[in-house]
């Protein structure tokens, strides 16, 4: 792959204690999401074609909660959260709570360029992407095996377990996203989730909500979130690592305050990618883990689980 003249691209695949045994599924997934995405940037494309190439693969690998292979509601179903940004006119696109389209992301970017409306949920977002000719899938479609034992096992009890957003125990979120600056210098963001397990039916996350599960803005930085979205929700925590790059924060700096802030003003974990418009990355987490891939400027891709010290605050034409 031949670096493409100050193309970066990050992506995400969830922020928890993710097991150990598998860390290699998270880092082969946002690999392959990173591939994709690259593959656009590398061929002229724009950011916001390249997130939204890397998030849909991203959705169709079901080890993560995004598209195929998502928790389940409490009712049994999945039902997904999608957002993407561009950051040339800060023009946003988000889906909440649908069950019928395997790639939400697209849904969002259909959203974005083919109606004046910014956000659609359910039924209603569900008509549009009919309207649009976005292929419908049946739920089976978007179900694994491994998600059905997962509600089948917490529903056997009789009582499940309702999933607390700061509850003390760990839970698991796969949430994925991707940002991405091109050749001509704009930025785009993009996440996409399945939510958190069990929860109940039509509850929205920060995912979809602009500003919180993701933002572009050209002036400043692209962002996408995941983690407890009930608590990211509350600091905006995209907008935020934005706003302290507006302030003169380098992109990791940023991203480490907005952690910092989420941490001090609510109980809830999580983590962010950042990559502000000189190119340069950030990934910061209160989560032991966050699954991860970038690109550098030679076109050397850079997988982890854990955002090294060793790659921070460091420009991406520094070679990272
Ligand atoms: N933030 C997502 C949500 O609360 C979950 C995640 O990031 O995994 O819906």
């Amino acid at each position: 792959m031949h670096a493409s003249s100050g193309s970066v691209l990050v992506v995400h695949g969830g922020a928890y204690d993710i097991p150990l045994e598998s860390h290699e599924a998270h880092v082969a997934g946002c690999r392959d999401g990173v591939e994709a995405g690259w593959a656009v940037l590398t061929s002229g494309g724009s950011a916001l074609a390249a997130v939204e190439a890397a998030v849909r693969v991203l959705e169709e690998n079901p080890t993560f909660d995004a598209g195929r292979g998502s928790f389940l509601n409490a009712a049994a179903q999945v039902e997904l959260d999608a957002i993407i940004m561009d950051g040339r006119d800060l023009n946003v696109g988000a889906v909440a709570a649908v069950q019928h389209v395997a790639h939400p992301v697209t849904l969002a970017r259909l959203l974005l360029t083919e109606s004046e409306h910014a956000m659609l949920a359910g039924a209603g977002a569900e008509l549009f992407a009919r309207e649009h000719g976005l292929p419908i899938c049946a739920p089976e479609e978007l179900l694994t095996g491994r998600e059905l034992e997962r509600w089948k096992a917490a529903h056997a009890t009789g009582k499940p377990q309702a999933w607390e957003p700061w509850g003390a125990q760990p839970h698991p979120s796969d949430t994925v996203g991707a940002v991405a600056l091109d050749a001509a210098g704009n930025l785009a963001a993009a996440t996409s989730t399945g939510g958190t397990f069990n929860k109940h039916p039509g509850r929205v996350g920060d995912s979809p909500l602009v500003g919180c599960g993701a933002y572009a803005d050209n002036r400043t930085a692209a962002v996408s979130a995941t983690g407890e979205g009930e608590a990211l929700m509350k600091v905006v925590i995209s907008k935020l690592v934005c706003d302290f790059i507006a302030q003169g924060m380098n992109a990791q700096e940023a991203g480490e305050a907005a952690i910092q802030i989420l941490a001090e003003r609510t109980p809830g974990e999580g983590g962010v990618i950042v990559l502000d418009r000189r190119g340069q990355i950030g990934i910061a987490h209160n989560t032991p883990y966050i699954a991860h891939a970038y690109v550098t400027s030679s076109g050397e891709i850079v997988t982890g689980i854990q955002a090294p010290a060793s790659n921070r605050n460091q420009r991406s034409d520094d070679g990272l």
